[in-house]
């Protein structure tokens, strides 16, 4: 597995946490342009009322401040202390208004008390509050005096994405949403992630697939970007959405519609030689954007690798979700296998064995003294297996799979028997 020191990863997710971000807005260029650090990012942008699929997109949004303040006069809620404070897309408001008719508009977790909750509005125009439960109790009564002091005006939607080309124009897509606003794990985990991987792939010679690392805003990004690469979003042989991946639950590879999906079989098979503890689990229409991925019209074999899984853990969408939360380590573990899922995916390939008849002579090529110059487990296994399943119709991820063998292994032995001329792509 290919190594980042965590504390790198850790560090850009530092970075991404504390910015006031929403579906459009200054705070998702603020983040890509952090992501454009890292990955050779292009900034697309798509104007407000522009219909995509059956969508449109909204009013950029742009705050400058938002607070409350108390009978006394004091604040009692400022967003710049937390980016949560504020329901995102709140709209513009400025009032002095009693308590009892501020309340509809605080929104708290009673079973949480010490936590912020999550909260957005990108489709219904309103405004509210966040804050702990403990706060909340405290207000007295009294007159509060309320601004958001917002704008909601034409503007654009801005993505970013980051294209590898490779040999074929299949493409491999790796995606990640950018909306959420002062939340480590969901998903500035999954974004610097992504970026890592666009930086590691960029760096290689050659790709055999291009690679498309896609940063976008939650649902209407995506939307917005199928809607605007109708005929490319055919090429997408393979994808995955990234999300909370800094965080100590097991891993969860949630499988694409079909489930059958050479990326399926990818992750399960990197998943389960890492010996890490882990899960597969069915595809379901909630979750990130590999339901607009895997929707009827496009059906694009999309994944999604998780650890701590969508709305089944304590701290999800709340401001317990923090820097703390995440760890360089878990981080650290998240891109490796990330990386082997990507490499498998360039690296997997089908052959012909040149010399079917029977077992080839071996030592007789110089195999087994070429065998003796490394020390891959498994290789000599793996060479005969390879020379077996290689009738044109298996791929090195079948014979992984079917020998119990790592891939790195196979892919080794295929090119041990490239090299001496025993194959052939099919
Ligand atoms: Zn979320």
């Amino acid at each position: 597995m290919a190594d980042l020191p965590g504390e790198e990863l850790h560090a850009l997710v530092s970075r991404l946490y504390p910015i006031t971000r929403s579906i459009t807005g200054q705070g998702v260029r603020q983040t890509l342009e952090i992501l454009s650090s890292v990955a050779p990012l292009r900034i697309v942008e798509v104007p407000s009322g522009a219909e995509v699929l059956d969508w449109t997109v909204p009013p950029e949004w742009n705050l400058r401040e938002a607070w409350i303040r108390g009978p006394d006069g004091k604040r009692v809620l400022d967003v710049r202390d937390h980016g949560l404070h504020l329901v995102s897309y709140s709209v513009p408001v400025r009032a002095r208004l009693p308590l009892s008719q501020l309340r509809p508009h605080l929104h708290a977790l009673p079973g949480q008390p010490d936590a912020i909750p999550y909260r957005t509005s990108y489709y219904e125009p309103s405004w509210g509050f966040c804050l702990t439960q403990r706060q909340l109790d405290s207000l007295p009564e009294g007159e509060y005096e309320v601004c958001v002091d917002a704008s909601l005006s034409p503007g654009q939607l801005v993505w970013g994405e980051a294209v590898l080309p490779g040999e074929s124009d299949e493409e491999v897509l790796v995606s990640a949403h950018v909306c959420h606003p002062w939340l480590a794990d969901d998903n500035c985990s999954g974004m610097a992630i992504a970026a890592h991987l666009a930086r590691r792939f960029a760096a290689l010679p050659r790709r055999r697939l291009t690679m498309r690392f896609l940063f976008a805003p939650g649902t209407i990004g995506a939307i917005a970007w199928l809607a605007r690469n109708r005929e490319r979003a055919d090429r997408v042989r393979h994808g995955m959405t990234l999300t909370c991946l800094g965080d100590a639950h097991p891993f969860t590879w949630k499988r694409s519609f079909a489930g059958t999906a050479e990326i399926d079989r990818a992750a399960r098979h990197v998943l389960a030689r890492s010996g890490l503890p882990h899960q597969l689990i069915d595809f379901f229409p909630y979750g990130y954007d590999e339901r607009q991925y895997n929707s009827p019209g496009f059906r694009l074999p999309v994944g999604s690798l998780m650890r701590g899984r969508h709305g089944q853990f304590p701290e999800y969408h709340t401001s317990a979700d923090d820097l703390s939360f995440v760890s360089p380590a878990r981080l650290a573990e998240s891109f490796a296998v990330c990386s082997s899922i990507l490499e498998l995916l360039q690296a997997n390939g089908r052959y012909r064995n040149l010399h079917p008849d029977g077992e080839p002579q071996l030592g007789r090529r110089g195999l087994y003294r070429a065998l003796g110059g490394t020390d891959i487990p498994g290789l000599q296994f793996a060479m005969l297996w390879v020379l077996n399943l290689s009738d044109g119709s298996h791929s090195l991820l079948d014979v992984a799979e079917r020998a119990g063998l790592d891939f790195p292994a196979v892919r080794a032995a295929a090119d041990l028997l490239l090299q001496h001329g025993l194959l052939a792509p099919a």
